[in-house]
């Protein structure tokens, strides 16, 4: 099947289930995650974030999720995680990505506002879809402060000013977590979903403990970004099987090691409710 945008993976902000975005960083996090999607028949979300891009290089990180995405028949939708520079969306965009998130979240509201608008512009000429960010998911281990998160005024107003197709909100969550321990301001949320035309994106989610991730989808989160998470699941199964087995070929190793990554994708598909939705 070829890749989709966001708007076609068939969550919407009246769904009662979200769908995952999984970053991905070389051809096993790909595979991995495409075949949990198989597994579940669930629709999935490959992200490319900038320190993949960093490490692997934008296009061959797109036209990987492309070669995979259309051996399935699932549907998969190709996004870029968090874009700071117009540069790199109108590059992403050229090599045929479907969607692309522009964090503006750091800068004045107003220039936020101006260059998201842009970006989804931009991005609806291409056929792809958009996301922007308002009220500040904080990375590494800061904490957040209540003025971090998102306040539904200035929320309802970016939605429509910008014309963003997902939006995502600031409800308690910190990038980075290697350990489920954050919650979320289920009641925030609850504001947000009721006032808010666009599903709602949560980041940060490998921080938050399932029972948060459960409520937050039943609140209205439709899309769910998970990142750390995965790589920890990979780190964790190679340490053990590199000191426990040195003698094994490598590529059973790494074979292995997208068996875990993808256990630990089905179960949060489950989680989220994106099961048996493709
Ligand atoms: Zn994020």
């Amino acid at each position: 099947m070829n890749p989709c945008n966001m708007n076609q993976l068939g969550v919407t902000r009246e769904t009662s289930w979200a769908v995952g975005h999984f970053n991905i960083h070389n051809q096993e996090f790909i595979k991995a995650v495409v075949r949990a999607a198989e597994q579940e028949r669930s629709p999935a979300i490959l992200a490319v974030g900038m320190l993949s891009v960093k490490y692997m290089g934008l296009a061959p990180l797109i036209s990987s999720c492309q070669i995979i995405s259309k051996q399935t028949d699932v549907p998969i939708a190709i996004h870029l995680d968090h874009a700071r520079e117009l540069e790199i969306v109108r590059q992403a965009l050229e090599l045929g990505i479907n969607s692309v998130m522009f964090d503006g979240s750091a800068l004045k509201y107003e220039e936020n506002v101006e260059k998201t608008t842009f970006v989804v512009n931009m991005a609806h000429d291409y056929g792809a879809t958009a996301e922007g960010e308002i009220g500040i998911v904080p990375h590494g281990s800061a904490s957040v402060s209540e003025s971090d998160m998102t306040d539904p005024a200035k929320a309802i107003e970016f939605a429509e000013q910008t014309g963003v197709d997902f939006l995502a909100v600031s409800l308690g969550s910190v990038h980075g977590m290697k350990q489920a321990g954050a919650s979320l301001n289920q009641e925030l949320l609850q504001k947000l979903h009721q006032q808010i035309k666009v599903p709602l994106v949560l980041h940060g989610a490998s921080g938050v403990v399932d029972e948060h991730i459960q409520a937050a989808v039943a609140n209205g989160i439709r899309k769910i970004n998970v990142n750390t998470g995965l790589k920890v699941v990979l780190k964790d199964f190679l340490s053990a099987r590199f000191s426990n087995n040195p003698d094994t070929d490598l590529l059973d190793d790494f074979n292995q090691g997208i068996d875990a990554i993808t256990a630990s994708v089905a179960r949060r598909m489950r989680l989220f409710g994106s099961s048996n939705k493709a």
